[in-house]
This record gives structure tokens, C-alpha cells and sequence, in this order.
């Protein structure tokens, strides 16, 4: 097996031999030093700390968005109405600042609209979706673009048995997440970030907007850190038994 690593005294490239038994050893080393290479250029394509799914979602403008006001569960509060309103106009002032264009939203009273707006008592019983689900973004693809996205959002949900109605400030921030989501934007890890996924699993119904590599950057940072100790540790014994050679012959 033969790795071409930088010899940082000569800045040429030349083979460095790597001498060890086990073969299989070598094979994993291996399988890790491609997942770094393949996951670190995924994590370079993306933004720092956020993703985003799609530059440009919406082929035309304004975005018409429909807000179901009239089928509204038990606990609605008629003041959440002017949380999408807020939320779409921090997005139209630059929002997190993540987006590569200034959305014109309208509000029409169709449900054809690009993005619809529906509130349901609790998202966990009403449309079976995992505890800690506040809200979602549901977004149809075609050609690359959004042809409507569906945003439901619960009122309100269970802190030990005791039901819990959302106030306007937690509603407001619900609203905003997932707007960022139906203009294309994927989950930040920056705490401070709007689209930072404050509750566990909160998008688990749609596995397009989940955070794509979490997990597997975890893994990755581990695996990395491995292979570099490996090929560190193999480097310098390599380069310590040259220097032997060297010193024999050149001095
Ligand atoms: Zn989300």
C-alpha cells in the first residue's frame, strides 16, 4: 500500500511507505481517510454553520401565502394571525441573513396559494409526528424549484400532562423557523440562529429539512482525527527511519 503524503522538508510529493501487519488495519484507515475527504467536502460546499436546500426556491414573485384562519383548533389565539405577518416581514427585511434574495410575499384568500398556513390543536396527535414537533414545513419539489409549500403549526402542546398554549413570542419564532424553511433554508447550528432546530426532531416529518450530516460530521470529525494520528504516528516513523538512513550515508 502506498500513500502520497506532502514531505514538508522537500515540498515534493513522494511515496511514504506505510510498514504494518495487519492489512485490515490499513483497509479501514483507508475506508475513514475517503469518508473525511468525501463528508469534509460536503461540510465545505455548505455555509459555517447553516445550510441552505435551495438558493432560489420560488421561480416567480410575490410568493402568494395562504393563512387558514377559519379551520382553527380550540385553543387558537386570533393574535397568532399577526405572527405570520411579523414573520414574513422579518424575512422580507433580511432575516437571519442567510438568504441569497429579498422575498415579496402576498396574502391571498386562495388555497392555491405557494405556501399555505394551517394551525392544529397538537401536532403529536393530530398528525402523528414526533414528540417535540412544534411546527413543519412541508415543501413539493419540481425542477429543482417549490410549487407549494405547507406549513402546520400546533397551538400549543403537553409539558407533563399539563396542556400548554403557545404565546405569541414562542408562535412568532415557530412561524419564523419555518418560513426560513419554505425560502429554502435548511437548519443552522448556531444556537442564536433563527433556523437553529430548538426542539428535538422538530422537522422529523420531512427528512428533506433535516440537518443532512449532523450526525455523520460527528463521526467524521472522530474518524479524521484517527486517521490523521494514524498517518501522523506512520509519517514520523517513516521519516525517523530515513533520517537513520540519511545519517548514515550523508553524513
Ligand atoms: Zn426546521
Amino acid at each position: 500500500m502506498i500513500l502520497l503524503l506532502q514531505d514538508q522538508t522537500t515540498i515534493l510529493w513522494r511515496p511514504v511507505y506505510i510498514n504494518r501487519d495487519s492489512r485490515s488495519g490499513i483497509k479501514l484507515s483507508f475506508v475513514l481517510l475517503l469518508m473525511v475527504i468525501v463528508l469534509s467536502n460536503i461540510s465545505a460546499a455548505s455555509e459555517a454553520n447553516s445550510e441552505r436546500i435551495l438558493d432560489h426556491p420560488w421561480d416567480h414573485s410575490p410568493i402568494t401565502v395562504y393563512i387558514d384562519d377559519s379551520n382553527v383548533p380550540e385553543h387558537y389565539s386570533p393574535t397568532y394571525y399577526a405572527q405570520i405577518e411579523k414573520a414574513m416581514e422579518y424575512w422580507v427585511e433580511g432575516g437571519n441573513g442567510n438568504l441569497e434574495f429579498t422575498p415579496v410575499f402576498k396574502i391571498v384568500d386562495s388555497k392555491d396559494a405557494d405556501i399555505r398556513v394551517k394551525w392544529v390543536e397538537n401536532l403529536e396527535e393530530v398528525e402523528g409526528a414526533p414528540s417535540g414537533v412544534a411546527g413543519y414545513a412541508r415543501p413539493r419539489i419540481s425542477d429543482g424549484r417549490y410549487v407549494r409549500v405547507d406549513i402546520v403549526l400546533e397551538v400549543g402542546n403537553y409539558q407533563g400532562k399539563a396542556w400548554r398554549q403557545y404565546g405569541d413570542a414562542t408562535m412568532l419564532s415557530i412561524v419564523k423557523h419555518e418560513f426560513g424553511h419554505a425560502l429554502g433554508l435548511g437548519h443552522s447550528s448556531d444556537r442564536r440562529d433563527i433556523m437553529y432546530p430548538e426542539y428535538e426532531q422538530r422537522d422529523n416529518i420531512n427528512p428533506l429539512l433535516l440537518s443532512k450530516f449532523g450526525p455523520l460530521l460527528r463521526i467524521a470529525a472522530l474518524a479524521a482525527l484517527a486517521v490523521l494520528l494514524y498517518l501522523g504516528v506512520s509519517w514520523h516513523r517513516s521519516k525517523k527511519k530515513r533520517k537513520i538512513l540519511e545519517d548514515k550515508y550523508f553524513k
